[in-house]
C-alpha cells in the first residue's frame, strides 16, 4: 500500500478523519508495523511536528511526535490526556490531513498524558511550555490526541485562514511592528537632538 496522507477534501476520507480510532491490543501486528513505518518516514520530512495513524487511513489509537529531528521519533499508543491544564492560549495550527489551512485554536499550556510504549508498558508524562520547543510539542500532542477521537483542529478553531490570508496578516503584524519602532527611533532622536532636554540654562 501506497504511503499517501488522507485529506478532507474526498468525502470518505473525511468520514474516516472523523472516526474513533480503535484501540491497538497487539503493536507486533504487521498492519500496525507497517503503518508505523510510514509514520516514521513521514516524520523525516521538515515542517512535520507529528502525525496520528488515521491520518494514513489505518485509524489505530497511534500517534507520533517529531518536532525535534535530532531525537528519535516518539510513539504514544492508545494516550489518554488524564488532566488538561488551567491555563489556555491560542495557538496558530495547521494539519496535513486539511490542505493550504491554518487555524486559530485554544490549547492547553500543559497537559498530562497516560500512554503505552510498543511493548505496551504504561508511562505517564507531564508536558508544558517551558521553551518554545516544549510548547510546541504539548500542542502537538493535543493535536494529535484529538485526531484519534475523530476531530479535527478546524472542528473547534475560532478562526480558520487559507495560507494566503495568513501570509497577509503576518505581513500586516510586520508592518505595525516596523511602524512601532520608527515611532520609538523617531522619538530616541529628538531626545537626542535636545528636544526634551529642558532644563539647560
Ligand atoms: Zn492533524
Amino acid at each position: 500500500m501506497e504511503n499517501k496522507i488522507i485529506t478532507i477534501e474526498e468525502p470518505d476520507h473525511n468520514a474516516l478523519l472523523h472516526s474513533v480510532s480503535r484501540k491497538i491490543k497487539n503493536p507486533h501486528d504487521t498492519d500496525v508495523l507497517f503503518t508505523m513505518q510510514q509514520m516514521e518516514r513521514i516524520c523525516k520530512q521538515p515542517g512535520v511536528a507529528g502525525i496520528a495513524a488515521i491520518q494514513l487511513g489505518h485509524p489505530y489509537r497511534m500517534f507520533a511526535v517529531c518536532i525535534n529531528k535530532s531525537k528519535p521519533v516518539k510513539f504514544y499508543f492508545n494516550p489518554k490526556i488524564v488532566i488538561y491544564g488551567e491555563i489556555i492560549e491560542t495557538k496558530t495550527e495547521g494539519c496535513l490531513s486539511v490542505p493550504d489551512k491554518q487555524g486559530k485554536i485554544k490549547r492547553s499550556k500543559s497537559v498530562a498524558i497516560k500512554y503505552q510504549d510498543r511493548n505496551l508498558k504504561m508511562h505517564y508524562e507531564v508536558l508544558e511550555s517551558e521553551t518554545p520547543e516544549e510548547a510546541l510539542y504539548t500542542q502537538c500532542v493535543q493535536h494529535e490526541m484529538d485526531h484519534l477521537d475523530g476531530v479535527l483542529y478546524i472542528d473547534k478553531a475560532e478562526a480558520i485562514y487559507s495560507n494566503e490570508e495568513m501570509e497577509a496578516i503576518f505581513a500586516k503584524a510586520q508592518a505595525a511592528k516596523d511602524l512601532e519602532i520608527s515611532l520609538q527611533q523617531e522619538f530616541t532622536s529628538q531626545i537626542f537632538n535636545g528636544d526634551f532636554l529642558g532644563d539647560e540654562e
